[in-house]
C-alpha cells in the first residue's frame, strides 16, 4: 500500500515546506504574540511529537517512517521516541510533551488555545472545532519551529 502512493511524496513535501501562517496566537502566561500554523497529519500523512524543552515539533513522514513508530496521523506513542534524534535545542521529543510559548517557554494549554485557534480558522463558521488536546490529528508549528524526518539512522528523504 505504501508503494502505490509513494510517487506523491515529492508533491507532499513541496507543499509541506511552503511557508505558512494560519494566524497569531497568544501565550496565556506572558501574553506574547506569535505566528503559528496547524498541520493536519492525515492530509499530510505524517505523525509528530513535541520537544519537552522548547516545544518544537518533529514531523515524520508516514511513508518513510520506520515501522516500529506505529502511530500514524497523530502524536507518537512512547515507543516511537527512542528512534528520534534530539531537538536542536538539546531537548528530547517525548510522548507527553506539548507546544510552548516561544518567549517564556511555558507550556501552552490546548483549552486556552482553542479561543484563538477557532477565532483564526476559516472553517469555524462552518462547524470546525479545535480538537482541544496536543495529541490528535492536528499539531501546531509555532514561529516555524519544526524539524522533519529526524529519526536516528534514517537517510534524509528527498
Ligand atoms: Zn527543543
Ligand atoms: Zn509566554
Amino acid at each position: 500500500m505504501k508503494q502505490t502512493t509513494r510517487r506523491c511524496a515529492k508533491y507532499r513535501r513541496a507543499r509541506l515546506l511552503m511557508s505558512r501562517k494560519d494566524g497569531r496566537g497568544s501565550c496565556e502566561h506572558c501574553a506574547a504574540l506569535f505566528d503559528y500554523y496547524l498541520v493536519h497529519n492525515g492530509f499530510n500523512e505524517s505523525s509528530y511529537a513535541y520537544c519537552e524543552r522548547c516545544g518544537r515539533v518533529a514531523l515524520v513522514d508516514w511513508w518513510s517512517m520506520p515501522d516500529e513508530v506505529g502511530e500514524a496521523f497523530r502524536r507518537h506513542a512512547a515507543d516511537g521516541m527512542r528512534i528520534l534524534q534530539p531537538c536542536p535545542c538539546g531537548g528530547r521529543f517525548t510522548a507527553d510533551a506539548g507546544p510552548r510559548c516561544p518567549r517564556c517557554v511555558a507550556p501552552l494549554s490546548p483549552l486556552v488555545a482553542a479561543e484563538w485557534l477557532e477565532r483564526n480558522a476559516a472553517g469555524t463558521s462552518r462547524g470546525w472545532g479545535w480538537q482541544r488536546d496536543w495529541t490528535g490529528i492536528y499539531c501546531i508549528v509555532i514561529e516555524d519551529r519544526v524539524v522533519r524526518d529526524n529519526w536516528i539512522g534514517a537517510k534524509r528523504a528527498v
